[in-house]
């Protein structure tokens, strides 16, 4: 995946749609850019079509050069496309391949038919950014990422579902979980991922008859009363009265480490049953990208090396773990830690943010930067409630 160490995005939705520039048009106009440096300008040759849709044809036409068989780049300039199907009907596509069986690459063409009668769907690959603009999820009618959460129902997983592939039905229902747990109030936490804290200024899905009421300017005694973190609380069903005396709530974050720990065992399953219904050597989740995981729980304070219990309690099988150097407890002591900081007032996650902090740079001589990084922990919103 193109995803580099630092980028933490949530779940795509229709409303910020990350995934497709990042996962598909960026990569695809990366390699383009390097070949058009190497060689001056390219040509690529794809299989769009003015029937695909009315938006394809007139994004074609635009772009179209005036006398000539190729097509400009709608962004990348020196980069030209050659369409030679580009007046194919759907049927024309289908007649060609089964003209002859096998395609150039060896595979059963009659087999791909198949499959795109099995999904009910049509997945031209989208590498295009206007095109994207205009198309909405490429899950609708087409193919799309198995996690996609984008669209409502995946109709290509259900389609192959329907028609007899049943070993799909893990993927689907985990796809069905990740749509609705974005949604569900108790997986998310009640501050951004920077700790800061923000108001929604309609009351959807507080329970108004038993929902409690607290000012702005109490929120901060409330919660320290109630030894309530934000980053880790359940729906608090509050009501906030802003200065205006405006009925708020507070607007959902990322998800809380309970959550994500349950997304994580839910995809472990998973990947379990898949491969014992069809093969045992799919994976849906990597060695390299849990220990990625594991490294941002503990950014976020995971000091009980969740990751590697999870994995090992899911699969059976231990894996090496690279060492932790984070500052860790044992469990006695995270519990006088604990009680420590209930019995002299002291913020526990932001106490553990500020030993984080302070170890990152342990052992480094000129130790830039570091008292800047405290004074941001130290200014998280919650604190100045
Ligand atoms: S299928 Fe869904 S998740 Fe995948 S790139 Fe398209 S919109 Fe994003």
């Amino acid at each position: 995946m193109g995803i580099t160490n630092r980028e933490r995005l949530p779940l795509p939705r229709q409303k910020f749609r990350w995934c497709t520039d990042r996962l598909k048009i960026e990569p695809a106009n990366r390699f383009i850019l390097d070949k058009v440096s190497q060689f001056g300008e390219v040509i690529m040759v794809l299989g769009v079509r003015d029937t695909e849709s009315a938006t394809r044809a007139n994004v074609m036409q635009q772009h179209t050069i005036e006398g000539k068989n190729l097509m400009r780049h709608s962004t990348l300039t020196n980069a030209f496309v050659f369409a030679p199907i580009r007046d194919f009907s759907t049927d024309d596509v289908w007649d060609y391949l089964l003209q002859s069986n096998l395609s150039p690459w060896g595979e059963d063409n009659n087999e791909l038919l198949r499959l795109y009668q099995d999904s009910n769907s049509e997945c031209p690959l989208v590498v295009d950014k206007e095109i994207k603009e205009s198309a909405g999820s490429c899950g609708n009618s087409r193919f799309g990422c198995w996690t996609c959460t984008v669209v409502s129902e995946d109709k290509a997983l259900s389609g192959f579902i329907n028609n007899g592939v049943s070993w799909l039905e893990p993927l689907y229902e985990f796809r069905n979980f990740l749509y609705h747990i974005r949604n569900d109030r108790n997986a998310r936490q009640k501050q951004r991922m920077n700790g800061q804290v923000y108001l929604l200024s309609h009351l959807d899905g507080i329970d108004l008859d038993s929902a409690q009421q607290v000012h702005i300017n109490d929120l901060g005694n409330f919660l320290d009363a109630n030894n309530i973190d934000l980053a880790n609380a359940e729906d608090l069903n509050l009501i906030i009265v802003d200065h205006d005396g405006q009925l708020k709530q507070l607007g959902p974050g990322p998800f809380t480490l309970k959550a994500r720990e349950e997304i994580l065992r839910r995809l472990l399953q998973t990947q379990k049953k898949v491969q014992q219904l069809h093969d045992p050597s799919i994976e849906l989740i990597s060695i390299e990208e849990l220990k990625i995981i594991r490294q941002y729980w503990e950014e976020d304070l995971d000091w009980d090396n969740r990751v590697p219990n999870i994995y090992e309690e899911e699969t059976g099988l231990k894996i090496n773990w690279e060492e932790n150097d984070r500052p860790t407890f044992a469990e006695d002591q995270m519990t006088d830690l604990e009680r420590l900081c209930l019995e002299e007032n002291v913020n526990l996650s932001v106490f553990k943010r500020l030993l984080s902090i302070e170890k990152n740079y342990s052992g480094y001589k000129i130790r830039r930067g570091l008292h800047k990084e405290l004074e941001k922990a130290l200014k998280q919103d919650f604190l100045h409630l």
